[in-house]
């Protein structure tokens, strides 16, 4: 795009933010560059070299330039993975020797990632409740290097106050690091808040379609370049062929949030009129106890839906099996509609006695809304409960 980005509204960014015009070709849309090593043009440094472990060939580089336009931040970073992104995040954040604080209620990945490999790579990590900011102000007595969030928690649905968690944070000299994979830089940036890093698993709501695996980072200049220096070395760049499918799937990501919450509002208030549902969570919803937060906080309140069935864990599964329109899977974003069973899968590797501490139920069930007609959704599920 030729002009400044900071004069376009976010569906016009998530189609043309780093669009080179004119390209090489003449080509609309980005081309894949599917090449490892590109010609020496008088490079005067190791970085400058064209190469695609490097990130920073034309397909890397439009995309990062996008994801920046789209989260508000100064520079952006495409990897392999979300947990690339966060691994790799946390480690340039927190280095050796020193102290991480976190939300207790993570994402099982990075709740496994700080439990097993965080401590033997020489850091060490606390947790705080994120609606316990009494603990968190004595958690920051320990003068952490950074403070870790996720926008929306996964599986439980809570959203810190990330408002006063940041000023803490911030006085107490952190860097501010969260996931905002839930939200998607549709509903909420992060870094006007002051966070220093936000981090996606790109292989859920930004790419959208369930057939690509990817991770970005952004955030300032200085920091987004350090962690650029450390994939370069540790591998896990984006292959060209999954930066033409990721941009592709950004392209779409306004309509399909839109989509996404249409379904998702009229399926939390179906199933909270339902007798054998319990505890639904949904910030659109009054009853969610972070409501407020998410209207003074987010442009929408998202595709995501946690809800415990009145059964066992068996009988859980046995209305899951039910159902005719989700697939029964892990992961979420995708325009199909993905349900699963936590502690079956993304918080399966988290003992049973800590799942319970955390409220992660073996009757919860997460529910990832796709784009589908949100009448059909809700005649499917009311069906399987009916039964
Ligand atoms: N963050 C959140 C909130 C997730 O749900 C996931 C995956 O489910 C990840 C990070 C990890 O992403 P990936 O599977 O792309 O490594």
């Amino acid at each position: 795009m030729k002009d400044d980005k900071k004069n376009y509204g976010f569906m016009t960014n998530a189609v043309h933010a780093g669009d080179q015009r004119p390209g090489p070709s003449g080509a609309v849309g980005m081309p894949i560059y599917q090449n490892s090593t590109y010609e020496y043009s008088g490079a005067q440094s190791y970085g400058e070299v064209l190469y695609t472990r490097l990130s920073n060939t034309p397909n890397h580089v439009m995309l990062a330039q996008k994801i920046a336009a789209l989260e508000q931040t100064e520079s952006a970073l495409v990897m392999a993975s979300g947990m690339a992104a966060i691994s790799m995040a946390l480690l340039v954040a927190v280095e050796k020797g020193q102290h991480l604080v976190t939300q207790a209620d993570l994402y099982g990945g990075t709740h496994t990632f700080l439990n097993h490999d965080f401590g033997g790579l020489g850091r060490t990590f606390s947790t705080f409740d994120g609606g316990d900011l009494a603990t968190l102000e004595r958690e920051l007595k320990k003068k952490p290097a950074a403070v870790y969030l996720e926008s929306i928690s996964n599986p439980l649905m809570r959203i810190p106050d990330l408002v006063r968690i940041a000023e803490m944070a911030k006085k107490a000299g952190a860097l501010l690091l969260i996931d905002n994979t839930f939200c998607s830089p549709y509903l909420f940036n992060p870094a006007t808040i002051g966070f220093d890093l936000v981090l996606h698993s790109a292989t859920k709501y930004l790419n959208g379609h369930s057939d690509v695996i990817a991770g970005a980072v952004a955030g300032t200049k200085k920091l987004v370049d350090k962690v650029h220096n450390l994939l370069n070395h540790m591998g896990g760049s984006l292959d060209p062929n999954s930066c033409f499918l990721l941009n592709r799937g950004i392209m779409t990501l306004g309509p399909r949030m839109r989509a996404h919450q249409e379904g998702a509002m009229a399926l939390a208030e179906a199933l909270s009129a339902h007798s054998k549902v319990k505890n639904v969570r949904y910030p659109g919803l009054k009853s969610h106890p972070d409501h407020q937060r998410a209207l003074e906080l987010f442009r929408g309140f998202g595709g995501m839906i946690a809800f415990e069935y009145a059964g066992t864990g068996t009988e859980t599964d046995a209305f899951l099996s039910r159902l005719k329109l989700p697939y029964i899977a892990p992961s979420l974003g995708g325009v199909e509609s993905l349900i699963t069973r936590p502690v079956t899968t993304s918080h399966s590797g988290i003992s049973a006695a800590e799942r319970a501490k955390l409220g992660v139920h073996d009757n919860l069930v997460r529910l990832s809304v796709g784009v589908e007609d949100a009448q059909d959704l809700v005649a499917d599920f009311v069906s399987a409960l009916d039964k």
